[in-house]
């Protein structure tokens, strides 16, 4: 049976991901900072520590694994990364885990190594219209990504890719857009746009107004968090290295989002449109590359996905509220 290692396996990704690898019967450990928040964990191994921490981080690669898949980081909504606040943290904290996880593997010889980048490595001046944003592949550089948390992902990106050059390791390199899902963060300040706007919907009654930041004319495209794991799943069992992005191709604006939101809550909802950090104008994942490299790519209707994460965010705020 293959061994198989999640980091960040506490988080929203990662725990999709171990249930997802442990329905196709592997054997897997999961290592984090904490358990997952709203799920008890199905790995059968879970490690509660610090990548950050060397010592921590070579115990936890103790064994040879077929397959590694490095999700951890410091990681939130664009009100984590976009104020520059925890900018230091930020890039302090997660490039020390890719820099221990590297080391990790090659000490063991640990072949098969998953990386998640992020759409945030690409070029502000690139994504100025929110018409027609460009987030090919190649568009990377000359870098200028708008965050220091797009800058932190360039550099580990590289880092990968030179183990793959200097040490013979089969580093993927994944560049996801915007995963949404359910058993993700949806309240506190690291959650992300589909889910704060979920919440905001769900705790207000038809003929509410929430406050919405920016203009609302921003675009973005949203990956339900399924078609995120086959993606990864597929590009780590391949040959090919990447980077490459997995994301959705179906662009709405921010507007669109709320209104497809309150339309499955079946509530009227207005729009304030306040101050607040929003990123890029526009963003879009561009899927040629990963259609011709790994035959396949991702189809769901963004619709299809709120609805699932709708429900579940519902759930939440009213068990919350009790
Ligand atoms: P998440 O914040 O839910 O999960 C990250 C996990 O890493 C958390 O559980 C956290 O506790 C853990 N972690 C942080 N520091 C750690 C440390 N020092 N030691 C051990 N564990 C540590 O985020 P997510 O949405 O599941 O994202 C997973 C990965 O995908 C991240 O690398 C993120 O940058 C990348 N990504 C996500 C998105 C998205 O839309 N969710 C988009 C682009 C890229």
């Amino acid at each position: 049976m293959k061994n198989i290692l999640v980091c960040g396996a506490g988080g929203f990704i990662g725990g999709h991901l171990v249930k997802r690898l442990k329905n196709e019967g592997f054997w897997v450990r999961g290592v984090d900072l904490k358990f997952p928040e709203y799920d008890e964990t199905v790995a059968d191994d879970f490690m509660i520590g610090d990548l950050r921490d060397q010592g921590f981080c070579r115990a936890a690669f103790d064994t040879r694994f077929d397959e590694v898949y490095q999700l951890a980081a410091d990681m939130g909504g664009a009100g984590f990364i976009f104020t520059g606040e925890n900018d230091a943290d930020i890039m302090h904290n997660s490039a020390t885990i890719n820099l221990n996880v590297l080391d990790a593997c090659h000490k063991r010889n640990i072949r098969r190594v998953f990386y998640s980048s992020s759409a945030c490595a690409y070029p502000a001046y690139n994504q100025q219209d929110p018409a027609n944003p460009k987030c090919s592949e190649g568009s990377a550089y000359p870098a200028a990504p708008d965050s220091e948390y797009g800058w932190e992902k360039l550099f580990s990106e590289r880092l990968y890719l030179a183990y793959r050059r200097n040490h013979g390791l089969k580093t993927h390199v994944a560049r996801y857009h915007n995963i949404f899902g359910p058993h993700g963060a949806w309240t506190g300040g690291r959650e992300k746009a589909p889910a704060a706007i979920c919440r905001k919907v769900a705790l207000a009654r038809s003929g509410d107004t929430i406050d919405i930041w920016g203009d609302g004319q921003q675009t973005r495209s949203f990956l339900y968090v399924d078609e995120c794991l086959e993606g990864t799943i597929r590009l780590l069992r391949s040959d090919f290295t990447g980077p490459v992005n997995i994301g959705s191709e179906e662009m709405v604006t921010i507007n669109q989002l709320v209104d497809m939101i309150a339309e499955i809550a079946g509530k009227q909802i207005e729009k304030q449109h306040i101050d607040g950090p929003q990123g890029v104008r526009g963003r879009n994942s561009d899927n040629r590359l990963i259609r011709e490299k790994l035959d396949w790519a991702p189809s769901s209707r963004l619709r299809e996905g709120l609805e699932v994460t709708y429900a579940w965010i519902e759930r939440e705020a009213r068990r919350n509220a009790r």
